[in-house]
């Protein structure tokens, strides 16, 4: 029996592991402060929001958040953004992504302090990662890497492949295992024998957006499986021939006229792996948990 590597028991030893340092923070010069920006009202990303204002008031860190229409321009945006770096009670700024078609994304996300990014998105902090300097690390891939210590799966000398090579999933996710001294290869969508490449993992990790791509013939007998993708399927016939055997799946599709599944098929998980991470539950609650930390650990940094 494949074992379940559950996300939601990582992000709450990982946030009872940090709400002391906020609490000690907070007694002994001030709370930890995060802003975080949402343009316009994307439905996800104000759940996604919502969820890091919880997180936040769980973990005693202070939150702002500011919601500018979605007309907003890269000037406007850019000053909030310069207003939040000047304030010293702000450790954290977050942007929630995707911005509106008209903004130059880049440009915003660079405007961000490098020790107020608590994405891990500024180039500064991408060289940190490359370099292995301390730093913030992209919250999603880091999650995974505390993922895998938790449950105690060895990284150092396995072969992990990651299949993505984005600049938040992907790459910082290759590079964090090189540096917990895996055999890494990226792989991505000219990859010229993705079935062989993945065969070949002992940890892989799907990060596509390609609803249950990876069937059986990918998944090595025994690799642990870390799957990324978080796909909304709302087409019946789709829904059926992934989880054609998982009743109550298809039950929730029933319920709901809709079902997350991951870029890896559910059934060949549970068959090949010796561990893997459900969808939803497996990774998806780690990448708040890490975000908790990555502001906290910036305050630690900004008053030492
Ligand atoms: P991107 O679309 O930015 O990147 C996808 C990557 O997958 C690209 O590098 C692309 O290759 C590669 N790819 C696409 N199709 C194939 C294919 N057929 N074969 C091999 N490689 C392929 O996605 P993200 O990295 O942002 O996200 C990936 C997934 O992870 C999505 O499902 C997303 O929703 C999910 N996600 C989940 C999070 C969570 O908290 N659970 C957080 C962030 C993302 P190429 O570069 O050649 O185009």
């Amino acid at each position: 029996m494949a074992q379940i590597l559950d996300g939601k028991w990582v992000r709450d030893e990982i946030l009872k592991e940090w709400k002391p340092r906020a609490a000690a923070l907070s007694a002994q010069r001030r709370q930890p402060g995060l802003a975080v920006i949402l343009v316009g009202n994307d439905p996800a990303s104000e759940i996604y929001v919502r969820n890091k204002e919880r997180a936040s008031l769980e973990m005693g860190i202070y939150s702002e958040k500011y919601t500018p229409p979605a007309d907003i321009s890269t000037k406007d945006l850019l000053a909030l953004v310069e207003s939040l770096n000047a304030r010293v009670e702000i450790d954290g700024i977050l942007i929630q992504t995707p911005l509106p078609a008209h903004i130059d994304t880049r440009q915003v996300l660079v405007a961000v302090r490098p020790d107020k990014d608590v994405d891990g998105f500024h180039p500064v902090n991408v060289g940190n990662l490359v370099a292995n300097v301390p730093g913030p690390r992209p919250c999603t891939p880091a999650g995974i890497v505390q993922l895998l210590k938790k449950y105690e799966i060895p990284i150092a000398g396995q072969h992990a492949v990651v299949v993505g090579r984005s600049n938040i999933v992907g790459k910082p996710m290759a590079l964090l295992l090189l540096h917990e001294n895996a055999t890494v290869t990226i792989c991505h969508s000219r990859t010229a024998n993705l079935v062989t490449e993945c065969r070949r993992a002992d940890i892989l990790v799907a990060a596509m957006g390609r609803p249950a791509m990876l069937t059986a013939d990918y998944i090595g007998e025994g690799a642990t499986v870390v799957d990324v993708g978080m796909n909304r399927i709302e087409n019946r016939a789709e829904a059926e021939r992934i989880f054609g055997k998982m009743p109550e799946k298809m039950s929730a599709f029933e319920k709901k006229g809709s079902v997350l599944v991951g870029d890896v098929d559910p059934s060949a998980m549970m068959e090949r792996a010796s561990a893997y991470t459900p969808v939803p539950g497996g990774v998806g609650p780690l990448t708040i948990a890490m975000l908790m930390m990555n502001t906290v650990e910036s305050a630690e940094r900004r008053l030492a």
